[in-house]
């Protein structure tokens, strides 16, 4: 494990993951529990499974102060799939479904909800004009709808809600969490259901968290089982056979960070990375971010330097360096840094000091 700590992955995902626990699992693999057995050869059915995701569910209820009328979800389908899930369940009174358009994956969410039958896909709020480099300003919202949809962090644009905004308190709240879930004290009650693929800021691909308010599961119709989530819910994600592996690791980085001091201290740690790296941004001469200030992501840093060619040579000098994964994504170029809970600080550090030698080599005086 000496060598992995000289590398520090800055990918959006899938993404860096505590490296103690990768350990531990390097240390339980072949034999889970003394059963003879790895994770993956479990039955879904046996009590190591069930009790491993009942731990799982406690101590994501307990990170995120889950109330007792949320159900939790341990889904698959990324969240891609629930883009389209809560339109089913979910718009069928008006059938219509507000939404914040504040980027890629707000724009994606939006036409997987359109092709939904039946159900209408409208923007109450964006920030198209802006290019994304501001959230959308949220104006009173006029007409009836199902619910409304909101991408909490945007994973690409690199801006978050530090505040969920009143004005959408009106209907129901869905939010999308999926680079920014127990990185950020957000308050559950704020929302009516959250949802996040695990390969972000939780654990490996192939797991989705969903936290939905029971009460909303009265009005669902009634659906093939893998998309209702009152059937979901009925049979406690395991209606068919659910994702042990993902499930597993999902709980050994719950049980790290509530080792960590839980939410609020990932939040304060978040904080003082982004903060070092927005402050290099801010005194360089050479790198800037797109973003408004207000805005700015903890998770999620883009910063270009306004040349694509040098945007380049930074991303593979980095990348011999130690520093990888750093190209922006393909549609807005540059470069993201994703600050996410296991990067520790000394990967930011590290990060800041090669801004610096690449700005005295390439940007002239710094
Ligand atoms: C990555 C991402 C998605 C898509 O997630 P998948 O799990 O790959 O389907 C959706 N929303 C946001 C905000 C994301 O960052």
């Amino acid at each position: 494990m000496g060598s992995l700590q000289r590398i520090y992955n800055f990918s959006a995902g899938p993404a860096i993951l505590p490296v103690e626990v990768v350990k531990t699992v390097q240390e339980e693999l072949p034999s889970y529990r003394r059963s003879g057995m790895s994770i993956m050869e479990i039955s879904h059915r046996s009590s190591l499974f069930t009790d491993l995701q009942e731990a799982a569910e406690a101590d994501l209820r307990k990170l995120m102060q889950i109330p007792d009328n949320y159900d939790v979800l341990f889904l698959q389908g990324g969240g891609t799939l629930q883009f389209a899930m809560t339109a089913m369940n979910l718009a069928v009174k008006t059938k219509k479904v507000g939404f914040v358009d504040s980027g890629h994956w707000a724009q994606r969410a939006m036409e997987e909800t359109a092709l939904v039958k039946g159900t209408k896909a409208v923007v109450v709020a964006s920030s198209k004009d802006q290019k994304y480099t501001q959230l959308p300003t949220i104006k009173p919202i006029s007409g009836q709808f199902d619910y409304l949809h909101l991408t909490v962090n945007n994973t690409i644009e690199g801006t978050m809600y530090h505040q969920i905004p009143a004005g959408l308190k009106k209907f129901p709240l869905v939010g999308d969490m999926s680079s920014i879930i127990l990185g950020y004290n957000y308050q559950v009650t704020d929302f009516d259901l959250i949802y996040a693929g695990a390969q972000k800021n939780i654990g490996p691909a192939g797991l989705t968290i969903v936290i939905l308010k029971h009460e909303l599961l009265q009005d669902a119709p009634d659906l093939p089982a893998m998309l209702s989530y009152p059937k979901q819910v009925q049979k406690h994600s395991a209606l068919n056979t659910p994702p042990v592996f993902a499930i597993y690791v999902a709980g050994l980085v719950f049980k790290w960070l509530l080792a960590q001091g839980g939410v609020a201290a990932m939040q304060e740690k978040n904080e003082q990375k982004a903060q070092l790296l927005y402050a290099e941004i801010e005194n360089s001469k050479l790198f800037r971010s797109p973003v408004a200030v207000k805005d700015r992501s903890l998770t999620n840093i883009p910063f270009v330097t306004g040349s694509a060619e040098l945007d380049q040579q930074f991303v593979a000098e980095s990348q011999a360096a130690g520093l990888l994964n750093l190209k922006g994504h393909r549609s807005v170029g540059g470069m993201r840094a994703s600050l996410y809970n296991a990067m520790p600080l000394t990967g930011v550090e590290r990060l800041v000091e090669f801004m610096q030698e690449f700005e005295r080599q390439h940007g002239g005086q710094n």
